[in-house]
């Protein structure tokens, strides 16, 4: 992990990757910045934001295995097929 800031878009497998970080609140504000510019314009994130908010408000918080290779995958497929709908 680079310690420079990263200004370039992040991919929606990117913000798969720190959805967890994101909402616990444990990402430097770059990141946050990164992903809160990311869902303004992406709905298929903005949707599994929420998503994994009602989860985290839920459960108090997110076990690792809540999110696997899997599921993330699955998750992938489903943005290709709510962006290409
Ligand atoms: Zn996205």
């Amino acid at each position: 992990m680079s310690t420079i800031e990263n200004t370039q878009p992040l991919a929606c497998k990117e913000l798969v990757e720190l959805v967890t970080d994101y909402l616990e609140g444990s990402l430097p504000a770059a990141e946050r910045a990164r992903i809160d510019r990311h869902i303004a314009g992406c709905d298929g994130c903005s949707a599994y934001i929420e998503q994994m908010r009602v989860t985290l408000r839920a459960l108090g918080s997110i076990p690792e295995e809540t999110i696997t290779p899997q599921a993330r995958e699955a998750l992938l497929h489903a943005f290709r097929d709510f962006r290409a709908g």
